[in-house]
């Protein structure tokens, strides 16, 4: 049978039968997979502490006609901190969810893997004050996720005269996927400042470590949430919102 090795970051588990669950893993090198674990709920079950911590699990998987099979799993690189916190466990959570609602199976992407690393352990190093109100850093990690995908806003021109705008006066086309100047807007659509639009281009060309350093005004903060959630739930393709989740589990 064909084995393959690879770095995972387990993104959501599903009991089956009584022994067995389904993993949904983000992988290094081969994308996104989901995994058949037989036997796993035994107590005896080696693996399932591995799959169960949040962080870089090291994974061996069997090539099967229908589902792959786990195989091994070793956990690489633990984050207790994740695990044991409730909000940091919840905004990494979130982000789980929102990577596995917008991504599609066995689509190697490694930049999405190395955004899910950086995103625990920026989380796991973050106080917990921090992360009680919504953080700047679950918004960085969404837009910069829809960036690799595809799906990133035009900052850049105009999308509708495809000239460079000034700094004030410009609106969101959601429509057509970006930011409309003064002179092709209409009237009745929502005003983006220069300052919010200083801050996704930051976003877009900084590493998420940077971003906890990032001092903003409310209002420039409310329009960056703002804008994430409208993108997050335009390009949601899957069942599940983690916009809805995030809510519901905030203290
Ligand atoms: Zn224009």
């Amino acid at each position: 049978m064909a084995t393959y090795r690879d770095q995972a970051i387990v993104l959501r588990m599903r009991g089956l039968h009584d022994h067995d669950r389904y993993y949904t893993v983000f992988t290094a090198d081969h994308g996104k997979v989901t995994l058949l674990a037989k036997g796993l709920r035994r107590t005896r079950s080696k693996m399932s502490p591995h799959m169960a911590a949040l962080g870089v699990v090291e994974i061996m998987v069997a090539r099967g006609k229908v589902f792959d099979r786990l195989a091994g799993a070793n956990l690489l690189e633990p984050h207790r901190e994740l695990l044991e916190s409730l909000p940091r466990s919840a905004i990494t959570q979130s982000f789980l969810l929102a990577v596995d609602s917008l991504t599609r199976q066995e689509y190697p992407e490694p930049r999405i893997f190395l955004l899910l690393q950086d995103f625990m352990q920026v989380v796991a190093s973050l106080s917990e004050d921090v992360l009680s109100a919504r953080t700047i850093i679950f918004d960085a990690a969404v837009l910069k996720l829809l960036d690799i995908l595809g799906h990133g806003l035009e900052l850049d021109v105009c999308v509708s005269c495809r000239q460079c705008f000034e700094f004030d006066g410009n609106a969101l086309n959601i429509l057509r996927g970006g930011i409309e100047c003064l002179n092709c807007r209409s009237g009745s659509s929502i005003t983006i400042s220069g300052d919010t639009i200083k801050v996704l281009r930051f976003i877009r060309t900084t590493s998420l470590k940077v971003i906890p350093a990032l001092r903003l005004e409310l209002p420039v903060r409310q329009q960056v949430a703002f804008l994430t959630d409208i993108l997050l739930t335009s390009h949601l393709e899957a069942k599940f919102d983690p916009l809805r989740y995030m809510n519901s589990v905030r203290i």
